[in-house]
């Protein structure tokens, strides 16, 4: 458990975590079954409490908030901005929350937050000189729009049968087998499915066309997280793609697509975890991706799948993992030349 103190920073205003991140048990090989089995349910784990309030926002979502399948057979006006205004509402509820609770009231001060540098107010390299503005823009101006057209794509296939195999006759067991085990791996999927999608977009042609442009914020905020070239939304949201392969149900995809809604926001807060009152404390990856957008070299992937390690890109926050990445860094200098 690391220790938040302000004495803790070093002279430039940064706070490292006392404690190194050290992957969850489902990245371990050969698996160790009971560390996976305690891990999958304990609390904080897996399951509990983010992925599943997570899952709660989706079922709420599905039940009260999105039309009958039936009534989205062909393309219409009403549904499409009903599904596309209640985006645009979560989302501002989801970002605006936590950037007004961190950022506006300090809900927690500078406890576990990476750096005292604030958000930037007068910078060239935002629209309007101004990181919070920039990035609402691009969040609900392209990333909505983009990820709702996702979600209609959804619904349009699942209602007039392109997706969902409607001949398949797995039975109700078999459905709710494959339904339950596609809504489990779900923030697998996203995790391995961002690594691969975000190494596409440090290859020097397009990190220089679309992904520099998320990279601007190296300080980032809740609203960082969906900050993205209107080309890098399509590739992180087309994370649903794997779901329209799999799924037997438009609630798979819809829980895949919002959860690339929830992730962006969590791994971006700018704080290693977030405190609710003494004893509630939220993390989401945060400091596993606020190393990426420091040092740019590593933790290219999701926090929860760590294929970073395998592919020899994994920081753990530690000093000796500073240590490491220059080293490697420097060996790869050394072969080009
Ligand atoms: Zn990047
Ligand atoms: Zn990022």
């Amino acid at each position: 458990m690391s220790v938040a103190t302000s004495e803790a920073r070093n002279d430039r205003g940064e706070w490292r975590p006392a404690s190194k991140i050290v992957p969850a048990p489902i990245n371990d090989w050969p698996p160790r079954l009971s560390a996976l089995a305690r891990w999958l349910f304990a609390f904080p784990g897996y399951l509990w409490p983010l992925n599943l309030f997570w899952l709660g926002v989706t079922l709420a979502t599905w039940t009260w908030l999105t039309p009958s399948l039936s009534a989205m057979q062909s393309l219409e006006l009403w549904w499409v901005a009903l599904v596309l205004g209640r985006n645009l509402a979560l989302t501002l509820l989801l970002y605006g929350g936590l950037h007004v609770y961190l950022y506006v009231f300090r809900g927690q001060g500078d406890a576990f937050r990476f750096t005292l540098k604030p958000l930037a107010t007068d910078s060239g390299r935002f629209l309007f000189r101004h990181q919070v503005r920039d990035n609402m823009l691009r969040t609900l101006a392209s990333a909505v729009p983009i990820l709702t057209g996702f979600e209609i794509l959804t619904y349009w296939g699942f209602a007039n049968g392109a997706l969902g195999y409607p001949g398949l006759t797995g039975g109700p067991s078999g459905f709710w087998g494959w339904f339950v085990l596609l809504l489990l791996l779900g923030p697998v999927i996203h995790s391995v499915h961002f690594y691969f999608g975000h190494r596409l977009l440090h290859t020097r042609w397009l990190y220089r066309r679309v992904h520099a442009l998320h990279h601007h914020n190296v300080e980032v905020g809740p609203w960082s997280g969906l900050a993205m070239h209107p080309v890098e939304h399509a590739i992180y949201f087309s994370t649903v793609v794997v779901q329209w392969l799999l799924a037997l149900h438009p609630l798979n995809a819809l829980f895949q697509i919002q959860l690339a809604i929830f992730n962006a926001a969590t791994a971006h807060t700018g704080f290693e975890r977030i405190k609710f009152g003494g004893r509630l404390a939220i993390e989401g990856g945060s400091h596993f991706h606020y190393l990426h957008h420091k040092h740019f070299e590593c933790n290219y992937g999701g926090s929860l799948v760590v294929l970073d390690r395998l592919f020899g890109t994994f920081h753990d926050g530690s000093e000796a993992g500073d240590r490491a990445m220059r080293e490697r860094l420097r060996a790869i200098r050394a072969a080009a030349n």
